[in-house]
């Protein structure tokens, strides 16, 4: 889990969850903003993995291509994306990317 830039302290998986959700967000120890980077990129690998896995699935499937299976798929990644997606951010003092 992050911790923060300015004192060092240990960010939870639910506030990475929130910090993430909201983009900055104080430090539960010093009350600075923190602001989260890499979050963006993970979402944007999960878009792009995402066509391929459908498109696995799909090649593989005796069933064919469903909506209801792709939307599933979708929801389970964007799921699984936000669920993991605090192992992967990091914390900054700033907005801009470094
Ligand atoms: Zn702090």
């Amino acid at each position: 889990m992050p911790h923060c830039q300015n004192c060092g302290f240990r960010w939870t998986w639910s506030d990475m969850i929130l910090v993430a959700f909201k983009g900055n967000m104080p430090c539960p120890n010093c009350r600075k903003d923190q602001y989260v980077q890499s979050g963006r990129n993970l979402f944007g690998a999960f878009l792009v993995v995402m066509p391929f896995v459908l498109l696995f699935s799909y090649l593989t499937s005796d069933f064919g291509f469903s909506w209801l299976l792709a939307i599933t798929g979708f929801m389970f990644y964007m799921t699984l994306g936000t669920l993991a997606g605090p192992f992967f951010y990091k914390l900054s003092n700033t907005k801009k990317r470094s």
